[in-house]
């Protein structure tokens, strides 16, 4: 076998680099001398990558040598449209794979995207300790608990199957068996540790073993729930996502392949008439977009985005071979929000793409959310009602509103204060947002009311969903200094198939959850239910 000669990645980057710069100063004028320069360029690169094995690169490269081979034998001056066309295509996929480190093997990342439903949580206490009233309250948010209390059990169980987190009791005594466990695990998932102690050694030894999370013992369910849905945890869950519009459906892959291997949900669109659509089914956390299309460029497109007064601060990055700067200032005016200079480092991609998504997903949720709850506030609730009212029609699919009103709630507040009712309010948002799909919508209506759209289902499986989370929130502890108690909640329902617009749909929903607070209270009513 032969053996490879490494090669240090500084080499093919640099070539990379000059081969799209020779490159584009030949797509906007052909000269020989200037073609044969950048096939000799190609040709090197050829040889560096195919002495490590680089596939992909290897076929393109040699693609983009025989175009330029063929050319350079034909004496005749290729086209505007073959330069613009197909010079400018091969430049921009070689030079940008020859800027990646590592091929990406694209079965991978499949495995590295995570799963939305996987509600796994494995527990490790010490024996001894009465997990039950735990795992019952994590259970009823939806939480499949795993109990573990050995070390190679818990080994087995990762290598079984990946949970959201590892939630660990600890003392952190030297011969704690989880803390000789946490480097693996927290290499592996997410490990949030509880315990009694809460000093500063304790603290830094939990950074330390890479833990992302310190909560008290003993250990409420609320907390944890909190722990997981926000920060690098939510992530994991709830991806982060971009829309990548790039007319170069090869560029593209590429540019998903990077963002995927960070775990960033990335989706591309290479009709720029599309867009508009798109932003709506997806509602990315950002846009990645290509300068120059065919049909329209990227700030027309970009002018088109800031218009609807919805999408309005999205942010927006710019891939452009463009590299004068007056040019990228001219965007930078027009409220885009950062600039990569194709083809793009990888690291400088994944770094200008989640920090801004990161910061933009924060403020949406300042915006749009109830300070309390942090669901939907009413206005935000509406606009996002209708626009899913829209699409169930134009896609004719079903789509139901859910009316959810806490039971006797003024006795709450009169009985255990403002303060205990208010945590209520939190525990209900948190248990809806754990317990609903990404996709449904959840707000806060006013007061002790909540809303809930949800797109594509049926009266009837809506009737279900939210019978069976009346079960589960009725069982659920609410803790009032020391005493708790439990609290129950009403439902209406109703369904586009009886309302014509939003205003009927409330309405209808409105006067079922009257009926079923008639009934008794503690119970959902559905129209023709
Ligand atoms: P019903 O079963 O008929 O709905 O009875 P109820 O007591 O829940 O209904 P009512 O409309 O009489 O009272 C609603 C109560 O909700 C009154 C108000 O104090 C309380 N409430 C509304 N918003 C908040 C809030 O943000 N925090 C707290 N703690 N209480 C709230
Ligand atoms: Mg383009
Ligand atoms: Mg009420
Ligand atoms: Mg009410």
């Amino acid at each position: 076998m032969k053996q490879a000669v490494p090669i240090h990645p500084g080499q093919r980057t640099h070539l990379a680099r000059e081969i799209d710069r020779i490159g584009y100063m030949l797509v906007s004028r052909w000269e020989r001398p200037l073609a044969a320069h950048l096939l000799s360029l190609v040709m090197r690169l050829e040889d560096l990558v195919c002495s490590v094995g680089l596939g992909d690169i290897a076929v393109e490269t040699r693609a983009l040598a025989s175009l330029l081979q063929q050319w350079l034998q034909q004496q005749a001056v290729p086209s505007e449209q073959e330069l613009y066309g197909l010079l400018r295509h091969h430049l921009g996929v070689v030079s940008q794979l020859g800027l990646m480190e590592r091929q990406t093997d694209p079965g991978r990342d499949a495995l590295a995207a995570p799963d939305n439903d996987n509600a796994r949580l494995y527990l490790w206490l010490p024996v001894g300790i009465d997990a039950g009233p735990l795992q019952r309250q994590l259970a009823c948010f939806g939480f499949e608990v795993t109990l573990l209390s050995q070390a190679a059990k818990l080994a087995r169980a990762l290598q079984e199957a990946t949970p959201v987190a590892v939630v660990a009791f600890s003392e952190f005594a030297d011969n704690d068996p989880i803390i000789q466990l946490a480097p693996a695990v927290s290499s592996t998932c997410p490990l949030v540790l509880t315990s009694p102690r809460r000093d500063f050694p304790v603290r830094l030894a939990a950074t330390r073993l890479g833990a992302c999370g310190l909560l008290d013992w003993p250990l409420q369910a609320n907390q944890l729930v909190d722990l997981l849905r926000f920060g690098d945890i939510s992530e994991r869950r709830d991806p982060l996502r971009v829309l990548i519009v790039e007319d170069m459906a090869s560029l593209a892959g590429l540019y998903t392949q990077v963002l995927a291997a960070h775990g960033v949900e990335a989706t591309s669109e290479t009709n720029p008439e599309k867009v508009p659509e798109r932003i709506e089914q997806l509602s990315p956390d950002l846009i990645l977009m290509d300068m120059y299309m065919p049909q329209c460029n990227g700030i027309e497109l970009a002018k088109v985005i800031r218009q609807q007064r919805l999408l309005d601060g999205i942010p927006i990055v710019f891939l452009s071979v463009e590299k004068r700067q007056v040019v990228q200032l001219d965007a930078l005016t027009l409220g885009i929000d950062g600039f990569l200079t194709k083809p793009v480092a990888p690291e400088e991609l994944v770094v200008t793409v989640i920090n801004r998504a990161r910061r933009y997903r924060k403020l949406r949720s300042y915006i749009a959310n109830d300070s309390l709850t942090g669901l939907l506030n009413h206005s935000h609730l509406h606009g996002q009602m209708d626009s899913g009212i829209l699409r169930a029609r134009r896609d004719s699919l079903p789509l139901s509103l859910a009316m959810l009103d806490l039971d006797y709630f003024k006795r709450i507040n009169d009985t255990y204060g403002h303060q205990a009712g208010d945590q209520v309010l939190l525990n209900l948002a948190r248990f809806l947002k754990e317990r609903l799909r990404r996709t449904d919508l959840v707000g806060r209506y006013g007061g002790e009311e909540f809303a809930i759209v949800l797109g594509g289902m049926p009266i009837m499986r809506a009737h279900q969903i939210m019978d069976s989370l009346r079960q589960d929130f009725s069982q659920l502890e609410q803790q009032a200094e020391n005493r708790s108690f439990r609290q129950t909640f009403s439902v209406g329902i109703s369904s586009l198939q009886t309302a014509e617009d939003s205003i009927s749909l409330v309405q209808q929903a409105d006067e079922m959850l009257y009926r079923a607070k008639e009934e008794g209270r503690n119970r959902v009513e559905s129209r023709g239910g």
